[in-house]
C-alpha cells in the first residue's frame, strides 16, 4: 500500500501534470480536434488554421483586430439596477454577475467603442458571449442606446457584433423590455440617415435576433454561425420533423434571403471598411493605402504617430484618385 501511496500515485500525478503545462499553449479545435497553438490561433483571429472554423473572440480582441492600429476609446454606458427582482435560482444573481465578472475580467455582456477603420470614424458594439451567454439584460439595453447616441451625435455608422443565448432570465420582463428599447435606439440612426450594419457570430439566438441583430441596413454572419429565434433542437420537438441540413446557420440563411453576405472573419475588416465607405459616401478604399489592423505587440506605441505622419499624404491620394476617375 505504502508503495502505491508513496510511489506510484506522485509518479502518475508528475505524468498527468507534466501533460496539463503544454495545455497552457495549445488548445483544441471544436470542429476538428487538431491541436493548436494559442499565439497562432490568436493571430488567426481564433479562427482554426486547419478546418477554419470560427471560435469565439472576445470583444476586447475583436476591436484590437478592427480599429485602425488597434486603437480605440471605450463609451461609457449608464449603470442599470443591479439585481430589480431579487432573483434567485441555483445561485443569487448578484453572485452570477460576480462569478461571470471575475471570469471574464469584463463588467457585463457588451462594448462599446469609437475609433476609426480604414480612417473612418465609426461607432462599435460588440457581445460578449462568455459573460453568462453574452445574454441581453438591461445593460445590454443601456448599451446600445449609448452606441447610438453617440452615433448620432458625432454623425458616424454604428457597426455591431452580436452574440448572445437571449434575454437575461434574471431579469425577467425587464430584459425583455430590452426589444422594444434597442429597436426605438435602431430608429434614431435610421432617421439620422445613419448606416446601422450587424455582424451575426456564433451563436445570435432567442430576443436579440427578434430587435437590433435582424435590424441592420446590411446583415453579414461569420461562416456557420447559428442563427435563429428558437433553436432547431425546440423546433424539431415541436413539429416531429427532421431538420434540413445545416439549418438556421449562416449560408443557410443567406441562400434563403435572410442575410446579405457570409464573410470569412480574416476578410471582414476590409469588407466593412468598403461597406462603410460606400454608405458615408466616401471614396473606395486604395489597396495598400490603409493602416495596418492590429499593430504587431512590438510595435503598437511605435505605430500611431507614423499612422498621424502618413494620413496627410494618403488624403491627397484619394482626392487624386477621385479626380482620376471624374
Ligand atoms: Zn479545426
Amino acid at each position: 500500500m505504502n508503495w502505491i501511496t508513496n510511489y506510484v500515485r506522485p509518479r502518475i500525478n508528475s505524468i498527468f501534470s507534466r501533460r496539463e503545462t503544454p495545455e497552457n499553449l495549445w488548445s483544441k479545435c471544436s470542429e476538428c480536434g487538431t491541436m493548436l497553438f494559442h499565439r497562432e490561433l490568436s493571430e488567426n483571429l481564433n479562427v482554426c488554421t486547419n478546418c477554419g472554423h470560427h471560435m469565439a473572440l472576445r470583444p476586447r480582441e475583436r476591436f484590437e483586430a478592427l480599429f485602425d492600429n488597434g486603437i480605440f476609446t471605450e463609451i461609457d454606458v449608464p449603470e442599470p439596477l443591479a439585481d430589480p427582482l431579487k432573483f434567485r435560482d441555483q445561485k443569487r444573481y448578484p453572485d452570477r454577475m460576480k462569478a461571470a465578472r471575475t471570469q471574464t475580467a469584463e463588467s457585463e455582456a457588451m462594448l462599446v467603442a469609437q475609433g476609426e477603420i480604414g480612417r473612418t470614424p465609426i461607432v462599435a458594439a460588440a457581445q460578449d458571449f462568455s459573460f453568462m451567454g453574452g445574454s441581453m439584460g438591461m445593460y445590454v439595453g443601456n448599451a446600445i442606446i449609448a452606441a447610438a447616441e453617440r452615433a448620432v451625435q458625432l454623425k458616424r455608422p454604428l457597426i455591431l457584433f452580436s452574440a448572445a443565448g437571449g434575454a437575461r432570465m434574471q431579469e425577467g420582463i425587464l430584459s425583455l423590455m430590452q426589444m422594444p428599447r434597442t429597436t426605438v435606439a435602431v430608429q434614431m440612426l435610421k432617421e439620422a440617415n445613419l448606416p446601422y450594419i450587424v455582424v451575426l457570430t456564433h451563436p445570435t439566438t432567442g430576443g436579440v435576433t427578434a430587435s437590433y441583430a435582424m435590424l441592420g441596413d446590411v446583415q453579414i454572419a461569420e461562416p456557420n454561425a447559428l442563427i435563429c429565434f428558437a433553436g432547431p433542437r425546440v423546433i424539431e420537438q415541436t413539429i416531429r420533423e427532421t431538420l434540413p441540413e445545416g439549418f438556421q446557420r449562416s449560408e443557410y440563411l443567406l441562400d434563403h434571403g435572410m442575410l446579405d453576405r457570409v464573410t470569412p472573419r480574416g476578410e471582414m475588416r476590409d469588407e466593412l471598411i468598403s461597406i462603410v465607405r460606400m454608405l458615408m459616401g466616401e471614396t473606395p478604399p486604395v489597396k495598400g493605402d490603409l493602416p495596418a489592423p492590429q499593430a504587431e505587440d512590438e510595435t503598437t506605441e511605435a505605430a500611431t504617430p507614423q499612422a498621424e505622419e502618413i494620413a496627410p499624404d494618403t488624403q491627397g491620394d484619394e482626392t487624386s484618385a477621385e479626380g482620376d476617375r471624374a
